[in-house]
């Protein structure tokens, strides 16, 4: 469902590097993929890509056989908050908004039919927020708040999970909690699920593991 062909970006500091270096990856659909690397490695250029939201210096990427990396901003924009679910690195959330209103954020953001209230609702209880609907994000935990963006990545249904380290700030009660939710969603919708993180406790949850070193991917955990 996602195919990636001789991706490369490149970047230019004291000389040019190569931040992704000839990736290829063939993701089907319902598969768990994570990657592990170091920091530094590429894992979020990969995943912003990927995402639409940095252009590669050259290579295709697939969705579903639909070329996306050559299209226009809004065109990746649309398909971005449509099909894909990103869950980011930093817990970024609106402050001004309520958890309910946070997590309905996307659908606002694209003019679609359906009950975004009924949705938010739902996804507030699968994630155990319901107690906290109208808090705001002030009031919440470094977990709660991790659970409030993966419910906020479902929102649209998305064909794929793009999670950028979401695991990072956590402890490892909720670190676990967190990777058995995006495995129950994997199963439960299958749902596509690409990981990046340091944290090998991910092994345990995905169907298959790659390691981004130094721009280029090889299969299998390589640290
Ligand atoms: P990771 O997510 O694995 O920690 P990144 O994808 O963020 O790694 O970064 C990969 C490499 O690209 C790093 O060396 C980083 O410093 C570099 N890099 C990222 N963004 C830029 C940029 N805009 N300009 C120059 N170098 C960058
Ligand atoms: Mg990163």
């Amino acid at each position: 469902m996602l195919k990636i062909e001789q991706l490369y970006k490149t970047y230019i500091r004291a000389k040019e590097f190569n931040a992704l270096d000839n990736i290829n990856l063939d993701i089907e659909s319902g598969e768990f993929i994570a990657i592990i690397g170091k920091s530094g490695s590429g894992k979020s250029t990969l995943l912003n890509i990927i995402s639409g939201i940095l252009t590669p210096t050259s290579g295709k990427i697939f969705l579903d056989n639909q070329e996306i990396s050559s299209l226009s901003d809004d065109e990746k924009s649309f398909i971005r908050n449509d099909s894909m679910g990103f869950v980011p690195q930093s817990t970024v959330v609106l402050s001004t908004l309520n958890v309910l209103d946070n997590i309905c954020l996307p659908f606002f953001l694209s003019k679609r039919e359906g009950d975004p209230i009924g949705r938010g609702k739902y996804l507030l209880n699968e994630l155990g927020l319901e107690h906290l609907e109208s808090s705001y994000p002030r009031e919440l935990s470094g977990g709660e708040l991790r659970r409030v963006t993966i419910a906020r990545a479902l929102m649209n249904y998305p064909k794929i999970i793009l999670a950028d380290e979401p695991t990072s700030d956590l402890d490892v009660e909720n670190t676990k909690e967190v990777l058995g939710i995006l495995k129950e969603i994997n199963k439960k919708n299958n749902t596509t699920i690409i990981l990046v993180t340091h944290d090998l406790t991910c092994l345990d949850y995905a169907d298959k593991v790659y390691t981004m070193i130094s721009g280029k991917l090889v299969e299998g955990k390589s640290i």
